[in-house]
């Protein structure tokens, strides 16, 4: 390997242990915690100060600790386990993808305006992101040839702070990319990778970063370098960030610099795969590649077509990014001559006459220029058939050709270690190779109540542990006074809401009625606390009032201590929540709710869900494995819904989960409550996974009109 300029500024590493930097440069080390103990135990301190990020923490180690552990025995032989095994990983042959298709000769090309990958990367935002990041993840274990394509931005998402008043402020920090596993991106001859693309009366330029997620390369775009203008260098600084013109060549720039990004690493992708419509304008640069050598325009259409897949996200119209026809005239009207087409054809491609007047829609161009598309659970199947029936007139309804793909979660990303453990134990160690087999997890019903139930207690007391920390650290920062003490309390049945403050999430479904609420949370023979977490969009005001009206709750008599808010909702507090609750709660308003993901991973911890019949609980739900919320029905009065489904969540809460929770046997271990909780875990860990996800979408959407081809 070629001395990079960043070597000079680690510190020396000895020599028995100099493969930590190898493992910090492989994003494989974020889903596997064995890996990242192999930092934490040369300094935890440390590793939390730069928060898990073994780069960083690289740079800032003290020589003196790794000597100190390369001269220790134990810490070695973790050590040398840990290389085996991703040396293991590496060099892997007999993967799923090779068993399944032996012989294939396909490249799938994977486009994502987020990616959720770890905590020390805030590139993501919320579920999209985090689903990306698993989709790969899981792309990785599978041994599928795949390439992801994204954005590298230069101060990621914000930070999230909350005013003495509740309120949210929002906090840019730069990313520094040498303090992050990123490297340049280089081509087959060693240059370095930059792409051209033409915005009006210029040129951009993006510097192409490579990540490495296990086997697969994460391919990031940066457009903050010379010699763009500073307007331009500011296109990617933000996740989501500017005015509909900067929207617009952000998606040039990741749709169109993309392809030209795989073009330069000499990839050839046979199938291309939009998550969402944002990389939808790829299809016209592939349309634009065929053209160019000869192809007629209809029958390059038909080809790329046949190689582009398409997920759908978003069943709210608002939510689905839809252009002005001037705008796209402005920023295309160079573009279309290439393709042999006129402007009204052109305008044709991605028409959406709905909603507005008409629009140049990321999510029709997406739909016509791809031959497989999909929404992300039944029900949003479903809604997305009837959203965009329109388009293909005459069909009936449920013959609008959208299928769906059930989301799941990255087990090995989302799994505590101590759960781990148990499964080890009652399901056979190599129980991860065979994750999605159903009839296997039933084995968790094995597990002995008491372990799972001490096993849940700790997880507990580390999630409070930690708010109390971030409390602490808050208190700190506002000079407020130390008397709002206590902060949760580690015994009692605690309950968890975090996610985006959307308001269709309905954060503050359950404050209807104060009085009824702040009954239940403090009967003195079973207690209850919530805690509270998530981001507003920057620019959503009522998703902002929505959490000062949490926070100024969790603040009253009656509420203080039993209710909390903690800031900076991410991939480590979502661990440490979906870990260490009791229950997940989730309150959309049905059936805005795509599919949802978090509730997934709090039930592969053993935490039961109270779910509103929306997304993915729908398919989940069997009775015996948490509750349902509200009923499977339309309203046309959001306020009707609302008051029913509180009602109906009170009434849950009431008479049934407190009553089970609190129900001791003379071992002082609710039972039944674990009962439940096994039942949570066997019926969601096998299905609700990316296990199974992925080889869907091989089997599915990716491979079918290939091997039609051959
Ligand atoms: C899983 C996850 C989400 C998605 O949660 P939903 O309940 O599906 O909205 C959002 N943000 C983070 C940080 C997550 O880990």
């Amino acid at each position: 390997m070629s001395i990079r300029s960043a070597d000079l500024l680690f510190t020396p590493i000895p020599e028995r242990i100099a493969r930590l930097r190898d493992l910090a440069y492989n994003l494989w080390w974020s889903w596997h915690p064995e890996a990242q103990d192999l930092y934490r135990h040369i300094d935890a301190e440390l590793w939390e100060q730069d928060y898990h990020n073994p780069v960083d923490f690289l740079r800032d180690v003290r020589q003196r600790k790794l000597e100190a552990a390369a001269a220790d025995p134990e810490y070695l032989a973790a050590y040398d386990q840990v290389m085996a095994a991703f040396d293991r990983y590496m060099s892997a042959e007999d993967t799923w993808y090779r068993r399944a298709y032996p012989g294939a000769n396909e490249m799938i090309a994977y486009f994502s305006a987020e990616f959720g990958l770890h905590e020390s990367l805030p590139i993501y935002s919320g579920g999209l992101g985090v689903l990306a990041g698993d989709h790969v993840k899981e792309a990785s274990d599978l041994g599928l040839p795949f390439v992801a394509v994204g954005f590298i931005y230069p101060q990621g998402y914000f930070r999230q702070r909350l005013d003495q008043s509740g309120w949210q402020e929002a906090i840019y920090a730069k990313l520094n990319f040498a303090d992050i596993a990123a490297m340049p991106a280089l081509t087959a001859d060693g240059r370095e990778v930059v792409v051209e693309v033409d915005l009006p009366g210029r040129a951009i330029y993006a510097k192409v970063y490579r990540i490495q997620v296990g086997r697969v390369p994460l391919l990031l775009m940066d457009t903050d370098i010379h010699p763009n203008s500073p307007q331009d260098r500011e296109l990617s600084a933000r996740l989501y960030g500017g005015d509909q013109e900067m929207r617009v060549a952000q998606e040039i720039v990741l749709g169109i610099g993309g392809v030209r990004a795989l073009r330069q690493l000499g990839l050839a992708p046979t199938v291309w795969h939009m998550n969402e419509g944002h990389s939808a304008f790829l299809v016209l640069e592939l349309m634009r590649e065929k053209v160019a050598q000869g192809v007629p325009f209809s029958e390059a259409w038909r080809e790329v077509r046949s190689q582009a897949v398409f997920t759908t996200h978003t069943p709210v119209p608002a939510g689905n990014d839809a252009f002005p026809l001037q705008l796209i005239e402005k920023y295309f009207n160079q573009f279309w001559p290439h393709l042999g087409l006129t402007r009204e054809q052109f305008n044709d491609l991605a028409l959406q006459q709905q909603n507005w007047g008409p629009t140049f829609a990321m999510t029709v161009l997406a739909l016509k220029g791809s031959h497989a598309h999909n929404g992300v659970s039944k029900l949003h199947g479903h809604v997305a058939r009837g959203m965009w029936h329109w388009l293909y007139p005459g069909a009936p309804q449920e013959d609008v050709p959208i299928t769906s793909i059930t989301n799941g979660v990255h087990s090995s990303t989302w799994l505590a270690p101590a759960m781990r453990r148990l499964y080890d134990a009652a399901l056979g160690p190599d129980w991860e190779d065979d994750l999605d087999n159903v009839a296997r997890w039933q084995k968790v019903h094995d597990i002995p109540d008491q372990q799972l139930w001490e096993t849940r207690q700790a997880l507990k007391r580390e999630l409070v542990a930690l708010a109390r920390e971030r409390t602490r650290q808050r208190h700190l920062r506002l000079g407020s006074p130390p008397q709002v003490w206590p902060v949760l309390d580690e015994h009692i049945l605690t309950i968890g809401f975090a996610r985006r403050f959307a308001t269709y999430k309905r954060a503050t479904l359950l404050f209807r009625q104060p009085e009824r609420l702040k009954h239940l949370l403090n009967r003195s023979d079973r207690p209850v606390q919530i805690i509270f977490a998530g981001k507003a969009h920057p620019a959503d005001d009522p998703g902002k009032l929505f959490i000062q009206q949490v926070y100024q709750l969790s603040q009253q008599p009656g509420f203080l201590g039993r209710i909390l808010f903690i800031e900076e909702y991410d991939m480590a507090l979502a661990r440490a929540l979906v870990q260490g609750v009791d229950i997940w709660l989730n309150t959309p308003r049905r059936p805005h709710e795509a599919s949802g993901t978090s509730g997934q991973k709090a039930s592969l911890n053993g935490a039961v869900n109270i779910s509103i019949l929306d997304g993915w609980w729908p398919e989940a739900y069997n009775g015996n494995n948490g509750w349902a919320v509200g009923e499977e029905r339309e309203y046309s009065n959001q306020d009707e819904q609302d008051w029913n489904d509180a009602q109906h969540l009170y009434r849950i809460l009431e008479q049934e989960v407190l009553p089970i929770y609190y129900e001791r046997g003379a071992d002082g271990i609710p039972h039944r409550w674990m009962k439940i909780c096994k039942e949570a875990i066997a019926s969601v860990s096998p299905v609700f996974s990316t296990r199974r996800m992925v080889k869907e979408y091989v089997t599915r959407l990716y491979l079918p009109p290939v091997e039609a081809e051959r």
